[in-house]
């Protein structure tokens, strides 16, 4: 007599992938700067339980009226399958998402890199499907797109004056002092806004700055033109000239963490309007550069990450790290993540392909995630995203 034992042997053959379309035209592009109406898709894990696809989240402004709302777009690549094999993309609700580029009834070009553009026309989901040989053929891919109305935000930038003991700063001329102002102007301000909302459009969230940036406010501290965020300093300066509810950030020359004050080191400060709902706020320093910083600041604002062991996707609470936690992964989603723990990468040899992780080299990404899944206590970051904007005063109506 004799026992069988079953082997279970399978392989997952993937014939085709959607990944971020950084350029608007080319497919080809590999890499390039946030842009709302290029959303990246969340494509961790491949479970019957996530429903065997990456996810993409795509917003919809209903102000704009639904004549001018703009393309969303995502690349299709061939992975396992012939560049002459006939492909069609068909969406599952016509009525939500309307495919435009490859044209209403054309199949997608005999190319490994193929460009897919729709229209999101409702709140909702649907599926973007890749078919083989017809439009009618068997599904071979797909990808769920989850289309969110926008919700606005209203935000208060400020631009204190911070007295106090003068430090050199070695990134200037010898001699130079930490001034007491941050240098950047209020147009500079509004396009960094404006980069944020780059970011954040597909998750559902628009910040809306006051229409006066106040740059009456006077701090006098420790350091000329630093804010300690571990001490005092932080809460005082959420509290200077705040508007009650919205988001009040700070724009300064420096942050200081530790004791010894070591210049540009931090890039943006920021706690939780859920764990702090009276003063919570967000402090961005000179050396943050573009909207990926600024909307980081953002996502600890809107609770990210909400467990509160983590204080990163990549980081974990250890008081012999204050500020950003201990490191406890470094692989190249967490990279592309939004909520990555610092401005840029720490390069290892022969591992160099973490180093461009769809933002050109050395730039963390912007990507929050749709998806839940199991044992990752820092999933679900639109969800979390949503629901706390959703608790916040949108702007005054004109
Ligand atoms: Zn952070």
């Amino acid at each position: 007599m004799a026992f069988l034992i079953p082997v279970h042997k399978w392989t997952r053959i993937v014939p085709v992938r959607f990944l971020r379309a950084a350029d608007m035209d080319d497919p080809s592009v590999e890499n390039g700067p946030p842009d709302g109406n290029a959303p990246d898709p969340d494509d961790r894990g491949f479970l019957p339980a996530d429903q065997g696809c990456a996810v993409l989240p795509v917003g919809i402004d209903e102000s704009l009226g639904e004549a001018r709302y703009p393309e969303t777009r995502v690349r299709l690549t061939r992975q396992n399958m012939e560049d002459a094999g006939v492909l069609h993309v068909v969406s599952s609700v016509p009525d939500r998402l309307e495919v435009t580029v490859p044209a209403p009834g054309a199949a997608l070009p005999a190319a490994r890199k193929m460009m897919v553009k729709f229209k999101a026309k409702s709140a909702g989901e649907a599926y973007l499907e890749v078919r083989f040989g017809t439009a009618e053929g068997p599904v071979i891919h797909r990808i769920r797109v989850v289309v969110n109305l926008t919700r606005d935000v209203r935000l208060a930038a400020h631009v204190p004056t911070i007295n106090g003991a003068a430090v050199n700063d070695p990134s200037g001329d010898p001699g130079d002092v930490v001034p007491s102002r941050s240098f950047r102007s209020d147009d500079e301000i509004l396009g960094m806004i404006e980069e944020v909302n780059q970011i954040y459009f597909p998750y559902g969230i628009r910040f809306v700055p006051e229409p006066v940036i106040d740059r009456a406010g006077v701090l006098n501290f420790t350091h000329q033109g630093f804010i300690h965020v571990l001490t005092g300093e932080f809460n005082r300066t959420t509290a200077l000239n705040r508007i009650a509810g919205a988001v009040n950030m700070y724009f300064v020359p420096q942050i200081q963490f530790a004791d010894t004050t070591i210049v540009n080191h931090w890039g943006g400060a920021a706690n939780s309007s859920r764990g702090a709902p009276r003063t919570f706020g967000s402090i961005i320093a000179d050396m943050a550069v573009g909207g990926q910083t600024v909307s980081h600041e953002l996502g600890h604002v809107l609770n990210l990450v909400k467990n509160r062991e983590y204080q990163h996707v990549n980081t974990r609470m250890d008081p012999a790290h204050p500020g950003s936690g201990r490191n406890v992964r470094d692989d190249i989603v967490s990279r592309r993540r939004l909520m990555w723990a610092y401005t840029d990468f720490l390069h290892v040899d022969g591992m160099g392909y973490r180093d461009d992780v769809g933002y050109d080299i050395g730039n963390p990404g912007c990507m929050l995630t749709v998806k839940d899944i199991d044992g990752d206590p820092t999933d679900d970051e639109m969800a979390e995203v949503k629901r706390n904007a959703a608790r916040l005063p949108a702007p005054p109506r004109p």
